[in-house]
This record gives structure tokens, sequence and C-alpha cells, in this order.
């Protein structure tokens, strides 16, 4: 983790989810065992705290004056939070069609707010022209190196949950990648340390995208190295729409080497499974951990993904998210 041995992080007890398991849901879906980590339980509601919280300690650390963040919602929440945390000014810019709880968060923390029309790839292009006119640091999705550090805490934890073992499958609702490489790279270190039973393996990789925004899944399964841009990306499942991932590249390379899975569920199937995913296990699903699991249903399905498998779905954000 990117700390000093001098250093305390900016911290608000972010991490340490809970991985509750479900045998109801694995009965359902069809796998032999499966979990969900409830990133809901994060401080903002979403796993981007421990993103955030990773990135304002460097941030600090580096003296920066302020810093800025184009955001499909959550991540301005947690910068919002984690920014107020460190002593720095913060601005945001969101689609105005954010949920409007996510929204009244990063003002409730004292953030600079900015609602636009478009989406997230047009929120980054202003704030790339805010963060170049007042020297403000740029904290957007794996620009910067420090999120996807503290993102690898999920993976971390992943493995001590279980025993110090990994699972066969793991399903992540996948926007920009942060998440989803954070985890694949905190298990490669974990092998690479010997922190893990001789012979451990990465577990395959379930990218679970929405249909209305899902250029991962398309690249995918037309075996491009990178992904296009989506045209007019639209979901519910805020957290996923992301028409130009960054992370495309690493994400393909991560489901090609890991013999995974990327695919895409529609917006009826998402409302169904995240209703499922609330009702079965009492945790408060976000429409984005509705999609994995409704993902990983069609996977079991068309047998993609073995009903031997043992399984951790991530539930990455939280339904109160949702309710206004
Ligand atoms: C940001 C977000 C995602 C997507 O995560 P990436 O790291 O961008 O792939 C999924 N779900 C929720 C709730 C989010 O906030």
């Amino acid at each position: 983790m990117p700390l000093l041995p001098h250093e305390s992080p900016v911290s608000l007890g972010e991490g340490l989810t809970p991985m509750i398991e479900s045998p109801a849901l694995a009965a359902e879906i069809g796998v032999a065992r499966l979990w969900v980590k409830d990133e809901g339980q994060n401080p903002t509601a979403s796993f981007k705290a421990r993103g955030m919280s990773a990135a304002m300690t460097r941030a600090r650390g580096a003296g920066v004056p302020g810093v800025v963040v184009p955001t499909a919602g959550n991540a301005g929440a947690a910068l919002a939070a984690y920014g107020a945390a460190a002593g720095l000014p913060v601005q945001v810019f969101a689609p105005r069609t954010t949920p409007r709880p996510i929204l009244d968060t990063i003002e409730a923390m004292g953030a600079t707010l900015v609602r636009i029309d478009g989406h997230i790839g047009d929120a980054g292009k202003l704030a790339l022209a805010f963060a170049a006119e007042h020297g403000f640091f740029n904290v957007s999705t794996l620009r910067e190196p420090y999120r996807v550090e503290g993102m690898k805490s999920m993976g971390f934890e992943l493995a001590e949950q279980l025993g110090w073992r990994l699972p066969d499958v793991v399903v992540y609702p996948t926007g920009g990648g942060e998440g989803t490489i954070g985890i694949w790279k905190a298990i490669n270190e974990m092998i690479a340390a010997g922190w893990l039973p001789a012979g451990s393996a990465q577990p395959r990789y379930v990218v679970a995208q929405a249909e209305g925004c899902a250029p991962i899944a398309r690249a995918f399964a037309a075996g491009h190295e990178k992904a296009e841009p989506w045209i007019n990306p639209l979901t519910y499942a805020a957290g996923l729409r992301v028409p130009s991932p960054l992370g495309d590249r690493l994400l393909l390379k991560v489901l090609r080497e890991t013999k995974g899975v990327a695919s895409a569920a529609c917006e009826s199937d998402i409302a169904h499974w995240t209703k499922r995913l609330a009702t079965a296990t009492g945790i408060d699903a976000a429409p984005e951990g509705g999609c994995a699991l409704s993902v990983l249903r069609d996977s079991v399905i068309q047998g993609t993904i073995s009903t031997h498998a043992e399984v951790v779905v991530f539930n990455t954000g939280s339904g109160a998210s949702y309710r206004s």
C-alpha cells in the first residue's frame, strides 16, 4: 500500500467489509458456494472509499492544492469525504442524472459539485481542463496510480476471509475497471509473496456490465485487445455507465489470462437480480450488485461457469444510494 513509514493514512474506517455466504442464492444460481462481499458498508456506501483513502493519503503527502474528479457518482462522494478528511478542496464533475442521494452526499461533505449534461466521459474532459487551469490533482480512474492500490485491499480481504485461499470465480460489476484490476493485482502480489498455499492461481474473473453500456463485454466477444467507446451509454446502474474505460487493455488481458468471462445483463434482469440479492440475503443490494448476480446466473446457464464453482460476487454499492 502506498504509505511511507512515518505516515498515517487518510482513513474513515473503509474496508474489512463483510463477506456473507448465501446457500440460498448458491442453490438458486446453481453454483457450489456463493459469498457476497458487501461493499455498500464502506464510508459513503461504495468500494470507492478504498481507492480514495489511498489517493488522498498520497495527495496530502504531495502537498497538492486541491483535487478534482469526474464521476458517475460514487467516486465523487468518496472523494468529497476523503478530501474533507485530508483537509483538501474538492471539485467534482458528475452527470445530472446521477442518483440524488449521491449528489447530496457530495455537497454535504463540502465539495464543489458541477452537474453536467452527458456522461462520465464528458465530465472527464471538464475535469482535465479544471485541473490544468487550477493546478488541482486529477484523481480520475486509473489516470493516477494510487486509487487502484487502495482497491487491492479487496483482494487481500477476499483471501483472508476465506481462510487464506482463493475462490474459483470473482464476479465484479465493472465500469472503469479499477475494482477488478485492484483485486487481480493484489492476488498477483500475494502469490508472488508466498502468502497463499503453493500452487494457488488467479481465480477466473467475470466482468459484469449492463447491456446499455458494455464496451468490455463487446470487445471481449470480438476478441479485441482494446475497447471502442460506447455511444449513448444508458443504464440505471450508474456505476456501470462508463463508455470509454481507461483500463480496457489490462482488463481484456486479465480476462484472457484467467479464462474469464465478460457479459452484459439487460435492465429488467438487473432489476430482478437486485431484488433477489436483497430479499435472499438481507444485504441492501445496489443495481450494480444485481447486475453481477444476473451475469453469473447467465454464465452458469450457458455453461461458461461450472456448477461446482465457489464464487464471490461483489455488491459494490448500496441500494440506499438509489432511494430518494
Ligand atoms: C464505480 C462503481 C462500479 C464500477 O467500478 P470500476 O472500478 O469503475 O470498474 C461498480 N459499482 C459501483 C456501485 C460503483 O460505484
